[in-house]
């Protein structure tokens, strides 16, 4: 079951809706129902729900919609609100559920050695399901001379050679983010200030957009996350892109999640624990990740055939919560080097 938020009235009615379909649970102790408030698109996260649900007989009513409003709305609604789970994507949004007091710290032995530790809250309050990886995708023309960092791109070598996504984009804040926890801030400022210089189109609204300019010769290279170019792969349109794994041999390529944590005033805080354990199992993580050719945080869980063909790489470790916690930082950063 999907409701999705859309104007303040629709709004409204849908969350009577979803209480009314709460409310449909009675009073027994044995739990029939839960519900989830996510800004996980329907269609990447329903047939998880679905078999979950086949698996436990446990219904899952989920509202989708915009992650700033769904946490607005979880805020508003304190003790009475409905929500059992929140499941969204990005560090960035996770810390500040966290922050903003909505998410209840648990327990778990399984979350906790299933989940490596830097992808997960060091106060448990949230939990990475998928990786996301921000690196760098070049046009065949530029191969030989391939960008080995993100730094590089900043150099005078790509003069009016790079495409960007708007750093308005929470991605781009945390991978700016993950840069002043490695490098400092002058550092960071830097690189921002180069890749301005170097840029040979506005910045861009989405990733997507950003692949189609390199791929059409607009530009010689851009930065993505990898599932944006992998949709092109697994549909035969990725004809002159290339995916260069960002960073290693220093940091690793930057990681975000997307995760989610137990809403602070659910009712039912032990089946909603066994929900997020159960998204961390083998068939449920490689369902979560292939879904939309992201990579399962769990070890060992066997990759999509296109993220198999990318190799190994080595990754940065740096704990999540850093990436939400430098992100107004990042914001300023970006501001100062005319980053629009
Ligand atoms: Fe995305």
């Amino acid at each position: 079951m999907v409701f999705r938020v859309q104007s303040s009235t629709m709004q409204k009615l849908l969350f009577i809706m979803v209480l009314a379909v709460i409310s449909g649970c009675g009073t027994n102790s044995t739990t029939e129902k839960l519900v989830v408030y996510t800004s996980r698109q329907p269609q990447l996260i329903e047939p998880l729900f679905e078999q979950y649900t086949k698996e436990t007989g446990i219904e899952i009513v989920h509202l989708s919609g915009d992650a700033q409003q769904l946490l607005e709305r979880i805020k508003t609604e304190g003790e009475d609100t409905a929500a059992d789970l929140f499941i969204t994507v990005d560090a960035g949004v996770l810390w500040q559920a966290a922050e903003r007091g909505v998410l209840e710290s648990v327990t778990s032995k399984t979350l906790q050695s299933n989940i490596p530790a830097y992808l997960r809250d060091p106060d448990n309050q949230w939990f990475g399901l998928s990786k996301r990886l921000r690196t760098i995708v070049i046009n065949n023309a530029a191969m030989q001379e391939a960008p080995k960092s993100y730094a590089e791109l900043a150099t005078n070598d790509w003069n009016s050679r790079l495409c960007l996504r708007t750093s308005q984009k929470v991605y781009n804040q945390s991978l700016i983010a993950s840069f002043i926890a490695n490098f400092g801030e002058q550092e960071t400022l830097k690189v921002l200030n180069g890749w301005i210089n170097n840029l040979a189109t506005k910045v861009f609204s989405s990733d997507t957009l950003a692949l189609k300019a390199v791929q059409a010769g607009q530009c010689d290279a851009t930065i993505v996350n990898s599932y944006y170019l992998g949709r092109l792969v697994a549909s035969g349109e990725a004809e002159n892109l290339n995916l260069i794994w960002a960073n290693q041999d220093s940091t690793g390529v930057h990681v975000n999640i997307s995760g989610g944590g137990v809403v602070k005033y659910s009712k039912q805080k032990t089946e909603a624990i066994k929900l997020l354990e159960w998204l961390t199992s083998t068939w449920a993580q490689e369902q979560y990740a292939n879904l939309n050719l992201e990579y399962p945080v769990v070890e060992g869980t066997v990759l999509h055939p296109v993220l198999e063909s990318w190799g190994e790489f080595k990754e940065d470790n740096l704990n999540a919560k850093i990436l939400g916690a430098l992100q107004k930082e990042a914001v300023l950063l970006a501001r100062e080097a005319n980053y629009n």
